[in-house]
């Protein structure tokens, strides 16, 4: 699909038109000095819009700085969603009026192509809730929308998705650390194709250290600077006057620092080091938040184009299992036609990859995507609903430990996927903070041990799990079980399962989705409809169609009491209920 992208600044309005599924750019350029002798943004665009005619465009995406807390996808325009991104207006006082405005004139000079806004927020916007959160007065939050945001949303994803490919996988596989090195800086911890931390928060201040911007300070700082100097002047200094440009006193511009630093100048050094230092904490943040990492990916200027700045940020960091390789981090160059460099050792157990970032090749497929994916809706084919009670698979050696040597699994049920039954036996879960009895173990044996449970289940126990795919359980949450002949700890093992559903090849046709895509599905005709995002389609030609949710997941859908009988809150690890599902849309993240 042909995307005009727009990038509507408070000074200029910069545009591509892009082919979305190609890459391939069909045009670039920027309109400058909006402002100045009566040009407004509106004219900006009808010149653009003119220059661009012949390429067809058939989607314009939008860069939109805030989406505030309601957008978590990029999202078609209507007069709705509009009015939505101006109420976003007070936390991003600077750049959505800008937006918008070029929103508005792209609208009325291309009134019948769909325009989509994409925003840099809507990444972050499903970060954990204690990561989003500040540690101030609640009230005091939710009345000013007082939260952790992020921004550069666009960039991380990007460069994020292109080091899964290079890695072999797909996002959801790896756990990626995520550093955006320009003129504005921010990290990300990507874990398994979620933001679940960022660097810049309620405004793009907080954080690594930027080529103005001072990046994270004590608050009681800010409030110090703003009883001598006023809120303005503190606005400012912190905004403008800091950061690089601020420590060496020069340029926000680290080609001028790494010169003067190279004459013996003390504030290019201090500047230079500070950045470094800041960076590397954050990555040892964001490894611990991840509990391990993958890949870390530098990006933008500074890190797309400074082998030395790389390598201060990765030194020393080989207890996390990175090791840089000198030559390929000094030769290392990329763009965006090879957009992607592995700098690290050949035996480093983490990659460390210098990727070439292409933002408004990203606002143009998702862009696509949205335009395409409304389309996708409307297939009619219900889907059987199973709901999993918390459950437990063992490995032969488990077993021989809880309940003794050679021990043979009795089968009590048949469950729906072939092959896989409810077994007579139970075992006790023994969390920190409580116990659970009589967990049932589903057979047959497996390779690997994988405890499912609820985040009620989590609570009560007083663990921490994460929610995974089957199988994939390394460094997943620690857990005690107990049989009749013995005690097992296991370090690893204890999920919350990801929705899912199962289907053979033909449902897959039919509904026209593939294997380890995501999709939306909409459960309808009960109490309390609703819609679950992100569930994952499992294609194999000996499952049966059925999607399979947890209790907690049950319960917020009230599939209990459209159940028949009294069967979904048992200990039985699937019931039918007749709650039935449709796949709604391919879900926007994909
Ligand atoms: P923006 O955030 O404005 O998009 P960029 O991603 O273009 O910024 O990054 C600009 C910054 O990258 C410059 O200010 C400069 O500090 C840095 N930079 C660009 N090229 C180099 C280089 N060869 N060596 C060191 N730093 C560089």
């Amino acid at each position: 699909m042909k995307v005009l992208v727009i990038n509507c600044g408070s000074s200029s309005v910069k545009y591509q038109v892009v082919e979305s599924d190609s890459g391939e750019r069909l045009a670039a350029g920027v309109v400058e000095r909006i402002g100045e002798e009566g040009r407004t943004h509106s004219a900006a665009v009808k010149e653009i819009v003119e220059a661009t005619k012949e390429h067809g465009v058939e989607a314009v995406g939008h860069r939109v700085v805030h989406g505030g807390p309601k957008f978590h996808d990029a999202t078609l325009v209507d007069d709705e969603v509009k009015a939505a991104i101006e109420a976003c207006v007070p936390l991003a006082p600077l750049h959505n009026p800008a937006n918008l405005a070029g929103l508005e004139a792209a609208r009325a000079a291309l009134p019948d192509v769909p325009h989509v806004a994409v925003f840099d927020t809507a990444f972050h916007a499903r970060m954990p809730r204690r990561a989003a959160t500040y540690a101030i007065d609640r009230e005091l939050a939710e009345k000013h929308q007082l939260r952790r945001y992020g921004f550069h949303g666009t960039s991380h994803a990007f460069v994020a998705r292109l080091a899964a490919e290079h890695l072999g996988g797909d996002l959801r596989d790896f756990r990626i650390i995520t550093l955006h090195l320009g003129n504005g800086a921010s990290a990300c911890a990507v874990e398994y194709g979620s933001s679940v931390e960022t660097s810049m928060g309620l405004t793009p201040l907080e954080g690594l250290v930027m080529g103005t911007r001072s990046g994270d300070v004590d608050p009681g700082l800010v409030l110090k600077l703003a009883r001598e100097l006023g809120v303005d002047e503190t606005d400012r200094v912190l905004n403008r006057e800091s950061g690089l440009k601020g420590l060496s006193g020069l340029s926000n511009d680290l080609r001028d620092l790494q010169a003067k630093a190279a004459e013996g100048h003390d504030g290019a050094r201090l500047a230079i080091n500070v950045f470094a230092h800041q960076a590397r904490k954050y990555i040892g943040a964001y490894a611990t938040v991840m509990g391990g990492v993958d890949a870390i990916v530098l990006t933008a200027g500074i890190g797309e184009n400074s082998a030395d700045m790389r390598r201060r940020i990765l030194q020393r960091l080989e207890f996390l299992g990175v090791r840089l390789d000198e030559e390929k981090n000094f030769d290392a160059k990329v763009s965006d036609d090879d957009p992607v460099r592995d700098i690290g050792a050949a035996n480093a157990r983490v990659r460390t990859l210098v990727i070439a970032t292409n933002e408004e090749l990203e606002i143009a497929r998702q862009t696509a995507a949205q335009v395409q994916g409304a389309k996708t809706i409307a297939v009619k084919k219900p889907i059987p609903i199973a709901v999993s009670a918390r459950h437990v698979h063992l490995t032969r050696e488990s077993l021989d430990v809880l309940f003794g040597e050679g021990y043979e699994l009795t089968p009590y049920k048949p469950l729906s996927q072939p092959g896989q039954f409810a077994a007579e036996e139970k075992v006790n879960l023994i969390g920190p903070r409580a116990r659970i009895d009589g967990v049932r173990i589903l057979g047959p044996l497996r390779p690997g041990n994988q405890i499912e449970i609820s985040r009620t289940d989590e609570f009560k126990l007083g663990v921490d799990a994460p929610v995974r795919h089957s199988g994939k359980v390394k460094n997943s949450a620690p857990i005690t079980l107990e049989g009749p002949k013995g005690t097992l700890h296991l370090e690893e093992g204890l999920i919350c399962a990801w929705r899912h559903i199962h289907m053979t090849p033909e449902d897959a046709a039919a509904y026209g989705v593939k294997d380890k895509e995501y999709v939306e599905v909409a459960i309808k005709g009960g109490p309390r409809d609703l819609i679950f995002g992100d569930v994952l389609v499992r294609v194999k030609d000996s499952y049966a169609l059925e999607m399979h949710i947890d209790t907690d997941e049950a319960n917020a859908a009230e599939l209990g009491r459209i159940s028949e009988g009294d069967i979904v809150y048992t200990d039985v690890y699937v019931e039918e209920t007749q709650a039935e599902a449709v796949i709604q849309s391919k879900s926007p993240a994909e």
